[in-house]
């Protein structure tokens, strides 16, 4: 009976788009595969977006802000075009050692993208390629997936995820097997 909304909120880097390390060119910008199908399926599924990312490149001089912000709004686009609505963009532009409350795994991005768009973090997810993602989610209250293979939770200092997963595809399949219909 709540009429707060559930999300997936979505590290960038690795985890939506490629990697390419301090990306500052809006157009290096490549889309990881199954994408758009698994963001559609997540949609259909009563789930909203934000993303959230670590932006060390900012205070390191490598990223401008203003890509920065033009990165995100073509990011923003391109989702919009293929029917998906990212609610909102967060970036920690602090340093790796800064233990500031925004950068992962510090829960400050999740806490405030859910504050601001009414988002019931019990019912929501994070989704991410580090276990940094993984802890922000679980320290803002969310449940977790891993994607990929950079990081593997054994050995991390950092609670294990639900699940980790290779795809995003598998992602998608993974919090709707694991998620109560909403009506
Ligand atoms: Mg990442």
């Amino acid at each position: 009976m709540s009429l707060q909304k559930r999300a997936v909120f979505f590290d960038r880097d690795g985890t939506l788009i490629e990697d390419k390390l301090y990306l500052n060119d809006p157009h290096q910008i490549v889309y990881l595969p199954g994408v758009f199908e698994s963001l559609r399926r997540l949609r259909d599924g009563g789930f909203h977006f934000v993303v959230v990312t670590n932006q060390s490149g900012v205070p390191r001089g490598l990223v401008d802000v203003g890509n920065l912000r033009q990165i995100h709004e073509l990011i923003r686009g391109e989702f919009a075009s293929q029917g998906i609505d990212i609610l909102s963009f967060h970036d920690a532009p602090f340093m790796t050692d800064s233990n500031h409350y925004f950068r992962k795994p510090n829960p400050g991005m999740v806490l405030e993208g859910a504050r601001f768009y009414n988002i019931d973090l019990k019912s929501s997810w994070i989704v991410g390629d580090r276990m940094s993602d993984v802890e922000a989610g679980h320290r803002a209250g969310t449940r977790a997936v891993l994607l990929g293979s950079l990081e593997s939770p054994l050995g991390s200092e950092f609670a294990p995820p639900e699940a980790h997963v290779q795809t995003l595809p598998e992602v998608a399949d993974f919090i709707l097997r694991h998620t109560e219909r909403a009506d």
